[in-house]
């Protein structure tokens, strides 16, 4: 017997199967044939323990009569909680957690910034408005991207590009909060970015198993964002701050790059193309 549930009840009887069940949750019919339910209630023994006058009680709603209510206390915030529709068949095992449920988000957008947290709230009512736990509390920050051999006919990709004075992503306004994307990345790799004429602008040892978007405080900058842990990337993604290995901001012009892959050797190479703007803050 489940604690919430009256302690007097019996059983949920079907009056169509005859079939009776344990009153361990309150399914809104009967699973064999779909058919309303009765409670059954052991009602000698509410005769014992009831004493007379039990329900001339102040008020005239339903929880007057509670001793004969299926629930055994008055629901603080109702029973629909909303997770039926996200409750896995059987829970998922990862990284030794089990989970429950799953709901998908669809229609994301590649190289954007999502953050997701669970909360829980109540109804309210007319003294108090509705109260909502913490979104700090496990808020946790994912970059949408294709993942490793995903995409295997594609190369590694720029995106966007060219880059136009700003992407779309980007909310910071300093000139160190902007940020693009190399996508299709080997999962370990040297990334090397050069000038037309050969010079080295910036490079990098890439590991998509340990990438964490570190470096460019446009994805992720922990002195700013105390409340979200780093985020999950898909691996096979790196966000370049467009600041050089000297530590200056990428002037507008065409680039190339080169992609070493640790495991096969293999190179492989492309261009883009930065379009500054000479506003300010930008
Ligand atoms: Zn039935």
């Amino acid at each position: 017997m489940t604690a919430w549930l009256n302690p007097a009840l019996e059983c949920l009887e079907c009056l169509s199967c005859d079939r009776c069940q344990e009153p361990a949750s309150l399914p809104p019919t009967c699973p064999g044939c779909g058919q309303p339910l009765v409670m059954r209630y052991a009602l000698e023994r509410l005769a014992r323990e009831l004493r007379r006058g039990a329900w001339d009680r102040p008020g005239a709603g339903l929880w007057r009569y509670r001793e004969l209510l299926p629930i055994a206390d008055r629901p603080r915030t109702g029973f629909n909680t909303g997770f039926g529709a996200v409750r896995l068949p059987s829970p998922v095992v990862f990284d030794g957690v089990p989970y429950q449920y799953r709901h998908t988000v669809t229609g994301l957008k590649n190289g954007f910034k999502y953050f997701t947290a669970v909360t829980s709230y109540d109804l309210g009512n007319v003294e108090i408005e509705s109260l909502e736990s913490g979104i700090s509390q496990n808020k946790t920050l994912a970059i949408p991207g294709p993942a490793p051999g995903e995409r295997p006919d594609r190369g590694v990709s720029v995106f966007p590009n060219p880059y136009r004075v700003e992407a779309r992503w980007d909310h910071g306004q300093k000139v160190r909060d902007h940020y693009l994307w190399f996508t299709n990345l080997p999962r370990r790799c040297t990334l090397r970015i050069f000038t037309l004429s050969g010079d080295l602008v910036f490079e990098t040892e890439f590991d998509g198993d340990r990438y964490q978007g570190g470096g460019a405080r446009g994805i992720y900058d922990p002195r700013r964002e105390l409340d979200v842990p780093p985020p999950t990337l898909s691996g096979a993604t790196f966000g370049w701050d467009l600041i050089t290995r000297e530590g200056q901001a990428a002037a507008s012009g065409l680039y190339l790059f080169a992609i070493q892959d640790h495991a096969s050797g293999e190179r492989s190479v492309g261009k883009f193309l930065i379009v500054k703007s000479d506003r300010e803050e930008f």
